[in-house]
């Protein structure tokens, strides 16, 4: 018989698939690392067990002890699932902006949710940020996570996505194209193909609304970049430990509208249906096309499932009172023609 013991041991080996259509303008092969796969429908599976096995491993979590963090989703699932299995409680802190889908998901596996506010600064006392670090020195007999700066984050990339990778491209793999947030999937991935073939080129995809690009180009922290965006996942107002901006070749910016446009392109092109920063990286790898040959092996990190956005850019009314419907703008276009 085989059969995976628990849920945990399907986490991981997601398939890679070729893209068709979405990017057809680009000379490259171009595949999709598709994270759906996994079992909470996203590529923080893997983060979220590694972290919990570290902190097991060293005795900062504690057998019926409870894991705190503050997480936009898709890491609180993943925690979840590997809580339930190993006897952990889960407390999350969200941020308002996040789809209401994910927070029901969240309480769905069993965590208590808790929202916050997502415009204040973040060393407000109501931030997620603070909020999640005073409930961690708070709470007793419990963990605080700390995604952004703990280690564990990128290692599993490292240890994980980037052989993967190295091993579905048959060592092919040109160029990666990654949406960047806590930074973990970039630089754990980017560190081991980079140690494989140092000549392939790594491209973090960022949002408007947020720092790493300017960082990147300039070294400075520019607070005029920080302002509020729709984007989920990606970009940050903050400098994450798991961000190495060494192994990053370039940065480039997608927009909330574009973000949103690519994803439900993905959907109806692809047949692969996935959230929003799916459309960024899509959107961002084509403004990067001029880099890419017909010789050349693209890979781009899908990292989470599109029904964690019906509510948002899969439902037309969201979409249209944020003026991101194409079909507006050729109606638009054709008035003004007429
Ligand atoms: N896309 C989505 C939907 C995510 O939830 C995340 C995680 N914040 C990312 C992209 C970015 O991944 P990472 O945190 O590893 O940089």
């Amino acid at each position: 018989m085989k059969y995976a013991k628990n849920i945990l041991e399907t986490i991981g080996n997601t398939p890679l698939v070729q893209l068709n259509s979405v990017t057809k303008e680009v000379d490259a092969l171009v595949l999709a690392k598709v994270e759906t796969f996994n079992p909470g429908n996203s590529i923080k599976d893997r983060m979220a067990l590694k972290m919990i096995e570290d902190a097991e491993a060293d005795g900062r979590l504690q057998p019926g002890g409870t894991i705190i963090e503050g997480t936009s989703g898709n890491t609180g699932m993943g925690l979840a699932l590997a809580a339930i299995v190993k006897g952990y409680k889960c407390i999350f802190v969200i941020s308002d902006k996040q789809s209401k889908e994910k927070m029901d998901i969240l309480r769905a596996v069993g965590a208590e949710v808790i929202v916050c506010p997502t415009n204040v600064e973040p060393e407000d006392p109501r931030s997620y940020y603070s909020v999640s670090k005073r409930l961690g020195a708070e709470t007793p007999n419990s963990w605080y996570v700390n995604q952004y700066d703990n280690p564990s984050n990128a290692l599993t990339h490292y240890e994980q996505t980037g052989p993967e990778i190295w091993e579905q491209t048959d060592g092919k793999i040109t160029h990666l194209v990654v949406g960047v947030g806590t930074g973990g999937t970039i630089s754990g991935t980017a560190k081991y193909l980079k140690e494989q073939n140092p000549n392939i080129k790594i491209w973090g995809i960022d949002t408007y609304g947020s720092v790493f690009k300017k960082y990147h180009e300039t070294g400075i922290f520019d607070e005029n970049e920080v302002y509020p965006y729709i984007t989920e996942g990606i970009g940050e107002d903050i400098l994450p430990k798991n961000v190495d901006f060494s192994l990053i070749d370039g940065f480039t910016k997608v927009t909330d509208k574009d973000a949103a446009v690519y994803t439900r392109k993905i959907a109806k092109e692809e047949g692969i249906f996935v959230g929003n920063s799916a459309g960024s990286a899509i959107k961002g790898l084509l403004q990067l096309k001029e880099n890419f040959t017909k010789e050349d092996v693209v890979v781009v990190v899908f990292h989470d499932h599109g029904s964690r956005y019906v509510g948002k850019m899969f439902n037309d009314d969201w979409m249209r009172d944020r003026g991101f419907l194409e079909e507006d703008i050729k109606t638009a276009a054709g008035l003004i023609k007429n």
